[in-house]
C-alpha cells in the first residue's frame, strides 16, 4: 500500500499519509498542530540522525499525545 510517513516540521509529529501515486501531490496536514509543513520521512527503524539544524527554532514544543516516544 502506498502509505508514506511524514514528519511535521513544526512540532515533529509523525503521521502517515495515503498517497495514490508517487508523483501525485498530497496536502500534508499535521494531525497534532494542523501545520501543512511536512517532510517526507523514511520508514526505517533504528535510523536516527543526530544532526543539529540551524534555523528558526520553535519554542512551542509539546509532547505527543499517545504515539510512542518522541525521538
Ligand atoms: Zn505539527
Amino acid at each position: 500500500m502506498p502509505i508514506y510517513e511524514y514528519v511535521c516540521k513544526d512540532c515533529g509529529q509523525k503521521y502517515e499519509k495515503f498517497v495514490r501515486s508517487a508523483t501525485a501531490e498530497v496536502k500534508l496536514v499535521c494531525p497534532s498542530c494542523g501545520s501543512e509543513r511536512g517532510e517526507k520521512a523514511l520508514s526505517l527503524f533504528g535510523a536516527v540522525s543526530g544532526s543539529a539544524r540551524s534555523g528558526g527554532a520553535s519554542t512551542s514544543f509539546s509532547s505527543a499525545p499517545s504515539c510512542g516516544p518522541v525521538g
